[in-house]
């Protein structure tokens, strides 16, 4: 026991991490080259998955989401808005979706429900009047900074550092093994040797280059969407349109705006996301043709991150959308380096399953057993990341 896990990454797959390893006797240090949930996890909708979007195309990964909503709901009293959300028939090829979309969700076990129309323009009065049918799921709301951060303080309370500004420009080694990261302080400039017994790759879109820096090829595709959000909350309910996930379909109640997204294309730099404003004006002709006066509104904000999924075999370039949100996770010492681990995938709902996935994994590599206790222990929180020191 006592082993040194270094993490690259301060997103929710990093801080869902930190919390399940610390809670299994490691002791973590956590690198981020930005402030926590800087990035991708910072720049999503928000949307607590019910896996109804999933159900019907990527099957595995709406299971896994059904499952964490129930999960995360008890081990994040208050930090969740659970308002609910409604997949909504706007057309006849909506409509068409919505026995194949129920017996889906029944087959992944993510609770749905037919509703009536009149009930849901009830719910919804911002709502198209014309809709043709409306099926209730236990979508949720969360603000992406507090979930990364709950992880994280509850991390901290039982021991470990976070190191944000701090970026990894390569390895150290020894031989074939490696044996900590060689950084830079961004603030300060200064560059330094973090030790560890083992260093786990949780970089998101960047898992690639961090992988590259080994050596390594990681097939990671970051796959960028766009978001619009707009004043005022349209609607109560997550919306989404009843059909297969495609451009501009769904409207997130977020804070005190709307969110309307998104689209899905591969960036060669996670960096540099450029956003087309055929995208952007294609997110507010979608957003309209749900809630007609949504455009009336000002726009608060637009905005492109990139997904960390991975490339599997079939999916070509130009249908990113196929590629799977499911969890992948890599011990390198299959390919010849020793004590690098990376996890790449999922989505941020499912951040506390996908280190349960890597911590289990991490164990049967050194030899730890030790249970996953995530599903029990309650997070603390948000703000106490803030309180509780630990940090550089
Ligand atoms: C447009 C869009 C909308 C989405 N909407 C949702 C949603 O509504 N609900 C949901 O559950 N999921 C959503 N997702 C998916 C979800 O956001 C991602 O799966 C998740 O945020 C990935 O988290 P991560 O920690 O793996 O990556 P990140 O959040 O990107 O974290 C990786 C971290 O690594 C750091 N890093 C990179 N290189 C280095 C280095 N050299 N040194 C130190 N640190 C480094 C980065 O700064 C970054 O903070 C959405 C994704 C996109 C793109």
């Amino acid at each position: 026991m006592g082993f040194h896990a270094l993490i690259i990454g301060a997103g929710s797959t990093g801080a869902a991490l930190a919390h399940d390893l610390t809670l299994r006797g490691y002791r973590v240090t956590v690198v981020e080259r930005g402030e926590v949930a800087s990035e991708t996890t910072g720049r999503n909708h928000g949307l607590f998955h019910s896996g109804g979007r999933y159900a019907m195309r990527d099957p595995e990964a709406a299971r896994e989401c059904a499952e964490d909503n129930a999960i995360v709901r008890r081990i994040m009293p208050g930090l969740l808005e659970l308002n609910g959300g409604l997949f909504v028939a706007f057309n006849e090829e909506d409509l068409s979706y919505k026995d194949r979309f129920l017996e889906a969700c029944a087959n992944c076990g993510v609770p749905a429900q037919e509703i009536d129309v009149q009930e849901a323009l009830r719910m919804e009065p911002n709502l198209n009047p014309n809709i043709l049918a409306a099926v209730k799921v236990n979508d949720g709301v969360f603000d992406p900074f507090h979930f990364a951060l709950a992880f994280l303080a509850t991390a901290k309370s039982n021991g470990a550092k976070v190191y944000t500004y701090t970026e990894v420009l390569d390895f150290t080694w020894e031989g074939r093994t490696v044996t900590g990261v060689h950084v830079r302080d961004r603030r300060s400039g200064k560059e330094y040797e973090l030790g560890a017994d083992f260093v786990i790759n949780a970089a998101g879109p960047w898992a690639g280059r961090i992988a590259a820096m080994a050596g390594l090829h990681l097939s990671v595709v970051p796959t960028a969407g766009v978001m619009v959000a707009v004043a005022r909350r349209w609607t109560r309910h997550v919306i989404n349109r009843l059909n297969m996930p495609g451009d501009g379909d769904i409207i997130v109640p977020q804070r005190r705006a709307s969110v309307i997204g998104t689209t899905s294309w591969r960036v060669e730099d996670p960096d540099f996301i450029p956003i087309p404003d055929h995208d952007f004006q294609l997110m507010l002709r979608r957003a309209q043709e749900m809630v007609p006066d949504f455009n009336q509104a000002p726009v608060r904000g637009v905005s492109a991150a990139a997904r960390p999924l991975v490339k599997t075999g079939g999916v070509v370039a130009g249908n990113e959308r196929w590629l799977s949100r499911g969890t992948y996770t890599f011990n390198h010492a299959r390919d010849g380096v020793e004590g690098l681990f990376s996890i790449v995938g999922g989505k941020t709902t499912t951040a506390r399953f996908m280190a349960e996935q890597m911590a289990n994994f991490i164990g049967e590599a050194v030899g730890v057993d030790v249970p996953c206790r995530t599903k029990e222990v309650e997070l603390l929180p948000y703000h106490a990341y803030y309180r509780l020191g630990g940090e550089r």
